[in-house]
């Protein structure tokens, strides 16, 4: 007797006909946060609902100055599978913002198999996407970016979401305190057991385009050293690998 095979005919149908605008997809190594040094395929979406202006946004190309092409979900499934890597990295500008096809490509990429992690800046609570991730990875923006996430959204990834981490970066004093508070805020809400599931990582901030290798490793020996003064025992202190290694400005690595 024949096997039936399941065929969900309108999932097909939405899969193949979902389109999201890409910026770019290459094979690289992770550079930052609790992934720092895996090996993965980047999928950057292009847009972003924030700006930065506090910053020199590290991809203008995703947000202030949007490129990229409309491509289809099915495509995009197609050119991960070509480079060959099994973990798929999601950032932007802001993945969620493509919600729908989003969570179609996570399936698609489910489906494969593949490990999936996403990064996103603090702003959407996606459930059914963050419950497709092996890990969702949230920006908190710090009073210097000029931009604010929302601790509503963070509170619910710390406490749901699969892996959670929360990213911070710093560039003086006033971001320091300003992570540090919100940590503290968070424990009181949530409980420091539960807080434990999730990395709270501090990073530099780069200047694009006006960093070298010795003033950002400056900058992450002060940030190690206030975390150590302030007891600040909660926090990871990470640099920027691709940073580090060639600079802010270059792309696809
Ligand atoms: S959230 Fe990220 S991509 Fe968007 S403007 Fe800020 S730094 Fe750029």
């Amino acid at each position: 007797m024949e096997a039936k095979i399941e065929f969900d005919l309108e999932s097909e149908r939405s899969r193949a006909s979902a389109h999201l605008m890409i910026n770019e997809i290459y094979p690289a190594v992770c550079g930052e946060g609790r992934e720092i040094g895996l090996p993965a395929t980047f999928v950057r979406t292009s847009g972003c609902n924030m700006r930065c202006p506090g910053w020199p946004c590290d991809t203008p190309y995703t947000s202030v100055r949007p490129e990229g092409a409309r491509i289809s979900v099915e495509a995009v499934i197609r050119r991960v599978e070509e480079i060959g890597c099994p973990r798929v990295f999601v950032t932007g500008g802001e993945p969620l913002l493509w919600r729908k096809p989003l969570r179609l490509l996570a399936e698609g990429f489910r489906a494969k198999r593949w490990e999936i992690l996403l990064q996103s800046n603090g702003t959407i609570y996606a459930e059914e996407i963050f419950a497709l991730c092996d890990q969702v990875s949230l920006d908190c923006k710090t009073p210097s970016s000029l931009e604010r996430s929302d601790l509503d959204v963070i509170r619910r990834v710390v406490r749901e979401a699969p892996q959670p981490q929360v990213k911070f970066v710093i560039r003086d004093e006033t971001d320091y305190r300003f992570a540090e508070e919100t940590y503290l805020r968070l424990n009181e809400d949530l409980g420091a057991v539960a807080l434990r599931r999730c990395a709270f990582v501090l990073q530099p901030m780069d200047a694009v385009g006006s960093d070298d290798a010795t003033s950002l490793l400056n900058r992450l020996r002060w940030l190690q050293e206030t975390v150590q003064e302030r007891e600040s025992w909660f926090f990871r202190v990470l640099p920027q690998l691709h940073v580090l290694l060639y600079g802010a400005e270059r792309r696809g690595v």
